[in-house]
């Protein structure tokens, strides 16, 4: 089923107390996925989407599973999350849509206080967000029972089985009764997110949302073969160049606290970083700082990266080559928003991330440049087209000749701007893979 959203939110089957409440979110029209999946939710169908995050997925699910249950007193949405910045923040758009009608959430996530949770959990909430891992938890000190569900959410189902989630997922729907409905949401369908809705699902109707090449994000794409010693110094001419706002991936999270303090030492205070070592409080902190614009920059591992909601970063930075290449697509979503173009760099060293940006460039299907290799500049497709190619940064006042080994090694044009959009659709879609789920239902 892939349609254009024509849909107004009067459409979707609503009451007008949740169109009310849509109204003063300042959800002005509905997305794509909120489009087709609400409907079908609200009917009582299993829903199996592709979805990314900013797409909308969240409402998607929250606003029809509240107006199916509002009224009723008892546990009867549990939702489950990847990260515990997710659940939180899938926590807080439940309050926003379920308070009005006195449903409760509680949200419990690793890192949180156990004593508060099971507080939480004993006052009969409405609605349970969490991560599969203290979820289970819970469930083996006894302080939930599960038996009430009635509308199970896997979020992010992909991520969560890639985190290792697949023992806590299996134990916890076991725990669920059978007759209830299931809506599954996932960037992308591997065989282990095929078989998790396989197991758990029955006949659910599909979603599949297709970025047209018109509404995807524009993204400038650069591939720099650098060697791992150049890597601080061309984030650094990256960082005097752009102006705006940057996320900066790396593979681990010692490096984020190494690159966020080489960069202190470089004179780059307006940046700051988050990884799971971090205590809570001190994650949620470095976010709110970035989104409230006191800090420039952000260092984040992928899986810190997904959890935070901010979505119109003007450059992402690859630091690290992703492990997984839809880990890219993932990445380089979070800018060229809001039909601004975003400028997404990516910092490959020879001989060590080859197979990764190989498979990236199979994801794509676009091929990269080759270490040293400069392909032609795209004629006036994007931005990086027209414009001419300085040969330095404006305020970048070092010697000419400390400039030029770097500047000859990082110059790698990317593609034209057209396939760029549509590789950053990336692999989400999947339409054969979600047809194979959905016929092996029909079977
Ligand atoms: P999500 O994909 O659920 O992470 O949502 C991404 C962002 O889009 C969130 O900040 C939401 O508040 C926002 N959002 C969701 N639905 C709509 C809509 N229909 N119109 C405008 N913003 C929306």
């Amino acid at each position: 089923m892939e349609i254009q959203n024509t849909a107004t939110w009067a459409d979707l089957g609503l009451s007008s107390e949740m169109l009310e409440q849509i109204k003063q979110a300042n959800y002005n029209t509905p997305t794509a996925v909120q489009a087709q999946a609400i409907p079908l939710v609200l009917q009582g169908f299993d829903v199996l989407a592709s979805s990314q995050t900013g797409s909308g997925k969240t409402a998607s699910f929250v606003i029809p599973a509240v107006e199916r249950f509002k009224g009723k007193n008892g546990t009867y949405i549990l939702a489950l999350s990847p990260t515990r910045e997710i659940a939180q923040q899938t926590g807080a758009v439940f309050e926003a849509f379920a308070s009005a009608y006195g449903m409760k959430v509680a949200v419990c996530i690793g890192g949180a206080s156990i004593p508060v949770e099971k507080e939480a959990l004993a006052a009969s909430p409405h609605i349970i967000v969490a991560t599969p891992g203290r979820l289970c938890d819970h469930l083996e000190r006894g302080n939930v029972w599960l038996d009430f569900i009635q509308c199970l959410i896997f979020d992010e189902a992909d991520r969560m089985l890639e985190m290792g989630f697949a023992k806590q997922i299996d134990t916890i729907t076991e725990q669920i009764p059978k007759e209830r409905q299931t809506l599954m949401f996932s960037a992308t369908f591997s065989p282990t997110v095929e078989k998790l809705a396989r197991k758990a699902m029955r006949e659910p109707k599909e979603v599949i949302i297709k970025r047209t090449v018109e509404s995807a994000p524009k993204i400038d794409q650069r591939l720099f073969w650098i060697s791992e010693d150049q890597k601080l110094g061309n984030l650094i001419r990256i960082l005097r160049h752009e102006k705006g706002t940057m996320f900066v991936f790396v593979k681990a999270k010692e490096r984020a606290y190494q690159v966020w303090r080489s960069l202190q030492n470089a004179g780059f205070e307006s940046v700051t970083y988050i990884h799971s070592d971090l205590p809570q409080d001190a994650r949620e902190l470095a976010v709110a700082d970035f989104k409230s614009g006191k800090y420039r920059v952000i260092i984040a591992t992928d899986v810190m990266g997904r959890g935070i909601d901010v979505d119109d970063v003007a450059h992402v930075v690859n630091y690290d080559v992703p492990r997984e290449a839809a880990d890219y697509v993932h990445r380089i979503g979070r800018t060229g928003r809001r039909g601004l173009t975003g400028h997404a760099s990516t910092f490959a060293v020879p001989g060590k991330d080859d197979k990764a940006i190989k498979d990236i460039e199979k994801l794509r299907g676009v091929p990269a440049p080759k270490p040293g290799e400069r392909p032609a500049r795209p004629q006036g497709d994007g931005p990086q087209g027209n414009r001419p190619q300085r040969s330095r940064p404006r305020d970048d006042h070092r010697p000419r000749s400390e400039n030029k080994e770097k500047l000859q090694s990082v110059k790698t044009p990317e593609m034209p701007q057209k396939t760029v959009a549509a590789a950053a659709a990336g692999p989400q879609t999947k339409p054969g893979i979600l047809s194979r789920i959905i016929s092996f239902f029909k079977r």
